[in-house]
């Protein structure tokens, strides 16, 4: 097999900005493999192929494929010329009957045992045979030569025909695609990242609608341990396996903490700190230009999560905040986050910054009125000023990897 032959999500890439899609998949794919030996990656009549060079390791090209957004499924495949007899010579060939080999660790002997379909589609219409003379061709010399059963519904080998213009692609086994949009179609969204399971669940999600997602972190090192800042790091660095490269601003917020901890009312802590934390993350998304703020927040999760407290909080910015979490249960983010990848990552103990000097019962009502009483004897204008001067970036790319500390903020952007 000398191909992957990957197919978009046809619905969500119709209409006039198509190609401008369909390039920065090509892009994508061709970024995610750099370091493998895939010689070229072109789109090809509705579809995008990847040649495999000689070294290429398909378990490998598979892994980066099935993490690339945008993308439906994905096939290992074959090219041939447009000659039926060639294309199922070759297909048999493929599937072992001939060299003893057998297909999917199935033996060529397991005779009607094994049951098969051929499927075949045309992007090329001016292809002399229609798409059930395809399949019955190809399907009757299969059944001969291997002594296999025809199975519509339930078959152990699927083969599938696509015909193209100039050429005849064929595949043994379809894998899913991870769906959403490819990354970046999108823009720029900042996502405040705790070290916890929710945030990296609610950035996948949107880096899945094709959001380029950055990251920020908060911390209160050295009053609480570096602990939430190592992992928001390494969360980081597993979710750039699948956007291919990730900014993330890790800011110290323990001096902004016992500033609010000294003039305001213990329970109206939390949601004055996230306040901060918004006004902050706000600041530094404008630097990048991201269009949003993204947070892991879900309707009555924690005491900040009222809708009274998200009302309260998200009112200091004017960037949209975005929820993606809001309407799910925590059991369905820890399953999405053992997915992910980052639930590992998340459960290692740490002392997130929220945490810090807040009462056993915070507000779960917190007034505006009493809120903005409270930040009117903080400077606050200044503390957000010192917390994005002294903000860390740390940019992230993969498949080169590592997190690379470049820098501060106030420096670039
Ligand atoms: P998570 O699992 O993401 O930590 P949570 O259920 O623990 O969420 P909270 O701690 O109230 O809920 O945090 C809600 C959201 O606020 C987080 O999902 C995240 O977006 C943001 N947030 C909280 N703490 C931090 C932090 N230290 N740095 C950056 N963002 C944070
Ligand atoms: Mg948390």
């Amino acid at each position: 097999m000398d191909s992957v032959i990957v197919h978009y999500q046809e619905i969500a890439l119709k209409g006039r900005n198509r190609p401008w899609f369909v390039e920065r998949l090509v892009r994508n794919l061709r970024d995610a493999t750099a370091d493998l030996d895939v010689v070229r990656v072109r789109a090809l009549m509705g579809r995008i192929e990847l040649m495999l060079g000689p070294a290429a390791d398909w378990d490998a090209v598979r892994e980066r494929v099935g993490r690339t957004f945008g993308i439906a499924n994905f096939a290992r495949a074959r090219r041939t010329d447009r000659e039926l007899g060639e294309l199922a010579a070759a297909v048999i060939r493929d599937l072992g009957a001939g060299d003893g080999n057998g297909v999917a660790g199935r033996p060529p002997d397991a005779g009607d045992r094994v049951r098969f379909r051929v499927r075949a589609s045309r992007a090329d219409k001016s292809f002399p045979y229609t798409s059930p003379e395809i399949e019955r061709e190809v399907g009757g010399r299969i059944k001969e030569a291997c002594g296999w059963r025809v199975d519509l519904r339930h078959p152990d080998v699927d083969v599938r025909v696509e015909v193209l213009a100039d050429r005849v692609y064929y595949s043994l086994e379809r894998f899913p695609g991870l769906g959403g949009l490819p990354s970046g179609v999108s823009g720029h969204a900042m996502c405040l990242l705790s070290g916890g399971i929710d945030s990296p669940v609610a950035a996948f999600r949107m880096m899945r609608r094709g959001c380029r997602v950055r990251f920020v972190h908060f911390h209160a090192y050295p009053i609480l341990s570096s602990a939430s800042q190592e992992k928001a790091r390494e969360i980081a660095a597993l979710l750039t396996r699948y956007q291919l490269s990730s900014r993330l601003y890790v800011v110290a917020f323990g001096e902004v903490q016992q500033r609010v901890v000294v003039s305001a009312p213990p329970p109206l802590r939390v949601v004055l700190y996230r306040r901060l934390m918004m006004r902050i993350a706000e600041r530094l998304a404008r630097r990048i230009g991201a269009r949003a703020l993204v947070t892991g927040d879900a309707v009555g999760q924690v005491a900040s999560q009222t809708l009274d407290n998200l009302a309260v909080i998200g009112d200091v910015v004017t960037l949209p905040v975005l929820r993606p979490l809001v309407g799910f249960d925590k059991d369905e983010i820890t399953r999405e986050a053992r997915t992910l990848g980052t639930y590992e990552t998340s459960i290692i103990p740490d002392q997130d910054c929220c945490t810090l000097f807040t009462p056993k019962s915070p507000a779960t009502r917190a007034r505006r009125d009493e809120v903005e009483r409270a930040e009117a004897a903080l400077p606050i204008a200044e503390l957000v000023d010192a917390a994005v001067a002294r903000a860390e970036r740390h940019d992230f790319v993969f498949p080169e990897g590592g997190g690379r500390r470049t820098g501060e903020v106030g420096a670039a952007s």
